[in-house]
């Protein structure tokens, strides 16, 4: 066998999203892009802040010496800085550089905590529907994600959350703005979760963290806040990334900032340094950390967002689709009209829609539409959404 088992298993239950991307490149072939509903990546088509390309032509103008060598493992001094303040200023706790380490995005800033926090066999409460890559991201460190079901409206379940935190519980992953739902956790299901890992934390004897994962942060609808988890959980860990506010994936930057107030935070903070640096990404991409250091305020044009998603769900919803109405990311994720989600998204390919099914999220019975893509393509799409519609006798 030329890979792991571990692997070879992992690569046959990978990515619906990836599946659905090859289909649609054959679809386009065979009708033309024009003809092609794609709404299933979360690569965003819009381009970043101009505040960015300023920055980048000005940087790229005065080269200073030294910029493109190895740094400190936690990034630049400075860039860190500039993170704290903005933290400190949005959750009122008192952030320092000393608490944010710079990370080769979200996805690179979740390795690391997990490699710097999990034991063998400590379990990783994840709630469904979720971000497919949070189980693989647990077990490359030899943790057991635990999957409980979120409430029908999609918020935290608490109760269930409570009944599967054992004596190995390690970290409560969650996310919000949510991928797939769209979905926003409140100030009051925050509190609720410190009280609940502050309670069982201690019934155990041992830290429960909260791991905030965050790249939808900024990208909120109708004057919906995101409450601060950090001014929310002491035990809270948060992870993010310039991918979707600042539409810079490629480029690989985000962080991972840490609660002042978590006990030992010092020997954290070491425990994450290192992990960035014996996981082989050593630093955080240094010419983006010198860029973004100064667009914390900056991001994409989210109203511009927001007529995307009040297109569709208007549209969708009239038509006799069924989906709770998304605060923020840019996500809808209504209901299958047909029980199987996946024979609903194979009758979709036939309309030249491409959707992913809710069974790719741990989600069932459901499906999700990305409409981080060109305005024109949405409005192209409707008449073939109206058309599966009646096909299927909504
Ligand atoms: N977390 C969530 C919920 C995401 O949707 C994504 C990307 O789609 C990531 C993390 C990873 O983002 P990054 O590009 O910063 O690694």
């Amino acid at each position: 066998m030329p890979i792991a088992k571990k692997i070879e298993n992992q690569l046959s239950q990978s990515s619906w999203i990836r599946k659905m991307f090859e289909e649609g490149g054959r679809l386009k072939a065979l009708h033309g892009a024009d003809k092609v509903y794609d709404f299933t990546l979360g690569n965003p088509t819009d381009e970043p802040p101009q505040a960015f390309h300023k920055t980048l032509k000005e940087i790229a103008n005065a080269p200073v010496p030294g910029m493109h060598r190895y740094m400190s493992n936690a990034g630049y001094p400075e860039t860190r800085a500039a993170i704290a303040k903005v933290l400190q200023e949005d959750s009122g706790e008192d952030l320092t550089a000393e608490h944010v380490i710079m990370t080769v995005g979200a996805g690179g800033g979740l390795n690391v905590i997990f490699k710097a926090i999990l034991d063998q066999d400590d379990e990783v409460i994840i709630s469904a529907p979720f971000f497919v890559e949070y189980k693989f991201y647990i077990t490359n460190h030899g943790g057991l994600p635990v999957v409980v079901q979120s409430r029908e409206d999609f918020q935290l379940d608490l109760e269930a959350i409570e009944k599967a935190i054992t004596d190995k519980t390690k970290a409560i992953i969650i996310n919000s703005p949510n991928n797939p739902t769209g979905v926003v956790y409140n100030s009051d299901s925050l509190d609720k979760l410190h009280e609940l890992v502050e309670r069982k934390g201690a019934q155990y004897g041992r830290t429960i963290y909260v791991i905030s994962d965050e790249p939808y942060a900024k990208i909120v609808y109708d004057d919906v806040k995101v409450p601060p988890v950090l001014g929310h959980i002491r035990n809270s860990i948060v992870v993010t990334s310039h991918s979707k506010d600042l539409a810079l994936p490629g480029e690989r930057i985000g962080y991972i900032a840490v609660n002042p107030q978590i006990d030992q935070v010092a020997l954290l903070v070491d425990g994450l340094v290192f992990c960035n640096r014996i996981l082989g990404f050593v630093n955080a991409p240094a010419l983006m950390q010198r860029l973004v250091a100064g667009l914390q305020r900056e991001t994409v044009d989210v109203q511009a967002y927001q007529e995307r998603r009040d297109m569709l769900y208007n549209h969708l919803t009239s038509i006799g689709f069924e989906m709770v109405k998304p605060d923020g990311a840019f996500y809808l994720f209504p209901k299958s009209p047909l029980e199987k989600d996946i024979d609903f998204v194979e009758a979709a390919q036939k309309h030249n829609i491409l959707l992913v099914p809710g069974s790719g999220f741990g989600q069932p019975g459901y499906f999700r539409i990305s409409y981080c893509v060109d305005k024109e393509m949405i409005e192209r799409s409707l008449p073939a959404f109206t058309a599966l519609a009646k096909e299927l006798g909504l």
